[in-house]
């Protein structure tokens, strides 16, 4: 293996460009758009440990090591050390789950430590757990980073196919031209079902649009911890809200876990703005520390597998493997490390295919 192509420089193509460097193979990036300027763009995204499947849950443990692998090789901090809190009954079982699990660092809280951990939250009485190894991810340092990894040549160019030949090899189909190359990955986000049709490959991925709010923190000086939160409490009228910190704690980004089926050709559909509002609702309710006079949102499409909300999957065709799925970010570097081994090995690293449906719960027991 000398040569291969990646499709898509989004946070899980630059981490499999970067994979594959290291391990001396000659990688060229083809990119459509700015980096990171996909699915992968804005600030903030939140690293959680627990998921409710425990194959996930492992993943997420090797992704953690790398996050310090890639802290220590970008020299910055990449996710903020003030953890992930959970609080609902559904989103504290599932991190209970893994409560001895060293890794995860999980403490119970009471009233006083909810808001010492999350100071813009309303007051809450429920169950609230913390997961002191997670925390928020910083995004554009870390795509800056992998860019800036050595190695890989960037080409800012629209792939409009990826042939896998049945003899070996593929062929990566530009306008401006056709190059051969000896495998390819194609991790192209919204853009992977596309290639994946014209190379044979029916992926069952849904596109869908989801927002959320940025809101500046209000008072004078940002708060010295902001955890990210994960709210199924219904407390503050929604069952599935998250937040994460942004900008050294001066703002926090706040969403539902609520994704809007559209077209990422046409214009967002109203439903959206029926999203936005709901969360601007949310947000009065739930966090009065937060000025919601200087909301600003924000939009992009996902892509989601039937099985789970973070189902993920490899598809092959001969030497072209497909990545889709959803709430790739905290997994990156663990899945440009499988993305480089399924090149290298010739076949899709097992637990990765699509019959194996890795995020989903109820066969976490496998
Ligand atoms: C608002 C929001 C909040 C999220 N929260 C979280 C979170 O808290 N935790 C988490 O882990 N994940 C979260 N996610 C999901 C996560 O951000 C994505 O799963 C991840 O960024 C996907 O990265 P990617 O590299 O696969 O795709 P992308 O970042 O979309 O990269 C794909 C790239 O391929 C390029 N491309 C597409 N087609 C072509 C083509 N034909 N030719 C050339 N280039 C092409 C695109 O321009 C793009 O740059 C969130 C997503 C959103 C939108």
């Amino acid at each position: 293996m000398t040569r291969v192509a990646v499709i898509g420089a989004g946070v899980v193509g630059l981490a499999a460009a970067r994979a594959l460097a290291r391990r001396g193979i000659t990688c060229v990036i083809f990119e459509q758009g700015a980096p990171g300027g996909g699915q992968s763009a804005g600030e903030s995204r939140i690293f959680r440990h627990a998921h409710d499947d425990r194959r996930q849950f492992e993943l997420a443990v090797r992704a953690r090591r790398g996050w310090v692998e890639w802290e220590r090789e970008f020299g910055v901090q990449l996710i903020s050390g003030d953890g992930a809190m959970v609080i609902g009954s559904r989103a504290v079982a599932r991190l209970q789950r893994y409560a001895d699990e060293p890794v995860c660092q999980v403490r119970e809280l009471s009233g006083g430590q909810i808001s010492e951990a999350l100071p813009i939250l309303a007051e809450y009485e429920g169950p609230a757990l913390i997961d002191e190894g997670a925390g928020a991810i910083r995004t554009r340092l870390t795509i800056a980073g992998l860019i800036g990894s050595p190695g890989p040549e960037l080409m800012p160019e629209r792939v409009e196919s990826v042939i896998p030949r049945p003899q070996g090899g593929v062929e990566v189909i530009c306008e401006s031209g056709t190059g051969s190359f000896d495998a390819a990955i194609v991790a192209a986000g919204a853009g992977t079902g596309h290639l994946a049709s014209r190379a044979g490959i029916s992926i069952p991925s849904s596109t869908q649009a989801h927002m959320r709010l940025t809101l500046p923190v209000s008072g004078e000086s940002a708060p010295s911890r902001l955890a990210c939160l994960q709210d199924s409490s219904d407390a503050f009228g929604e069952s599935i809200a998250y937040g994460s910190p942004v900008r050294g704690n001066r703002e926090y980004a706040v969403g539902l876990a609520i994704s809007v089926e559209a077209d990422p050709e046409r214009p967002a559909p109203d439903s959206l703005a029926d999203v936005a509002d709901r969360t601007r609702a949310y947000v009065e309710r739930a966090m009065p520390g937060l000025d919601c006079g200087g909301a600003v949102s924000f939009q992009r499409w996902v892509t989601e597998l039937p099985w789970a909300a973070d189902g993920l999957a490899i598809w092959q065709r001969d030497d072209a493997y497909f990545i889709a799925g959803h709430n790739l970010f905290k997994l990156a570097p663990a899945l440009g490390e499988t993305l480089a081994d399924c090149v290298q090995d010739g076949s899709v690293v097992p637990g990765f295919r699509p019959a194996d449906r890795l995020g989903e719960p109820m066969l976490e027991a496998r």
